[in-house]
């Protein structure tokens, strides 16, 4: 049997992202298994109340996962009349699936747009542009952990008369002109996701907001449909955000600021150092606005960079290979040109980013990229 030596720098150690809370966290866990009580109880209504203070909004309703959050605030939506079946919603072209996944399940249509190339994020211009008849909302997606031109969207969606909500999911304690993502539109969603800036120790959501009857409506949305005991006033999930992983997260909060720093001094160290013709970095943006979920440098020769990264230990990713637009599950958008979009997705690579990551290994990612060889 050979030994196969660990990368030295794996994409994302999650075992040792959790290892420095790890007294807290079996705390915690213990503090839950006494309670004798796991589903909706003292440490889920301690975990919203922090969490929205934290974001600076009134209300955070504690969800089963990601996905869940984005589609539950459209169906409460849907469930107002706010919105109608066949509406449609502008979703960055570029993004996660589950940003679109939101937006078909409840029968609405993804109206995809191109991104700014700088941020990787929605371009105002083309926003505005896609606005059309039955126009109902704007999804924008924090992507990569860095906010969207908030200021730019919530004019648009003002003037027009749109709902903006926020994709929050890899966007945890970034700042607009000092206010937190989750507060900048009429509802975000975010996903505890174990990878995500804010990871609970398995999967997890919540929506954030400041409208009163919204929230009122996903909290009984969530759990059978029901405010009060056996009484079902609508057709609601099972969607709940349970004690332990509410727990888990309310360790995990007290420490967000310091690991989302801690990013910020890995991400400043690549792009001061890294200096290659075919390695383009990813800009910061405003002081506050990305979080650096990942760190994505473009290049053209992807593969090639990929593989000389590998023979360096270095496990890079891509996010995302293929966009949704083109996803075999939504053959009926394949018919979609998004040229932009499509050129992102053959370039980007995710450089390994974390809390975590030691001198060392932020040294070998810049010895291995200031060695890739230039191209033919
Ligand atoms: C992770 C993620 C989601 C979904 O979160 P889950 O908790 O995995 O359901 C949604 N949108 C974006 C942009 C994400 O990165």
């Amino acid at each position: 049997m050979v030994s196969v030596a660990p990368p030295r720098v794996p994409f994302l150690d999650i075992g040792e992202v959790n290892a420095p809370y790890a007294d807290e966290l079996k705390a915690a866990a213990i503090r839950v298994i006494d309670s004798g009580w796991y589903v909706l109880g003292e440490e889920l209504v301690a975990f919203e109340c922090e969490f929205a203070r934290y974001c600076g909004v009134s209300h955070t309703i504690g969800v089963g996962n990601g996905l869940d959050a984005l589609s539950l605030i459209l169906r409460a939506y849907l469930d107002r009349g706010v919105l109608v079946e066949g509406d449609e919603v502008i979703v960055p072209a570029n993004t996660f699936i589950a940003s679109f996944l939101a937006v078909t399940v409840n029968r609405l249509i993804p109206v995809p747009v191109e991104p700014d190339e700088a941020s990787f994020n929605l371009d105002p211009a083309r926003v505005e542009e896609a606005v059309g008849p039955r126009t109902r909302a704007i999804m924008a997606v924090h992507l990569y952990g860095r906010l969207a031109d908030m200021t730019a969207l919530a004019e648009i969606a003002r003037r027009r008369g749109l709902l903006l909500i926020e994709d929050a999911a890899q966007a945890h304690g970034a700042s607009w002109h000092g206010r937190k993502a989750g507060s900048l539109g009429h509802a975000a969603a975010f996903s505890f996701y174990p990878g995500k800036n804010l990871g609970a120790l398995g999967d997890g959501g919540a929506v954030v907001t400041d409208d009163d009857e919204l929230a009122a409506d996903i909290r009984a949305l969530r759990n059978y449909g029901s405010a009060e005991k056996y009484r079902h006033d609508r057709l609601g999930a099972n969607s709940r955000l349970d004690e332990m992983q509410a727990a888990m997260l309310r360790v995990k909060l007290s420490h967000l600021d310091a690991d989302n720093a801690r990013r910020r001094v890995v991400a400043e160290a690549y792009r001061d150092r890294i200096r290659h013709p075919e390695i383009h970095l990813p800009a910061a943006g405003a002081p506050g606005a990305h979080v650096w979920h990942l760190f994505v440098v473009r290049s053209a020769r992807r593969q090639a960079l990929r593989e000389h990264l590998a023979a360096y230990g270095i496990h890079a990713q891509v996010h995302y290979p293929v966009p949704p637009h083109r996803q075999p599950a939504y053959a009926s958008l394949q018919a979609w040109r998004l040229p932009l979009t499509e050129r992102i997705h053959a370039e980007v690579l995710s450089l390994p980013i974390a809390a975590t990551l030691r001198e060392e290994q932020i040294e070998c990612v810049v010895e291995a990229c200031m060695s890739f060889a230039d191209g033919p």
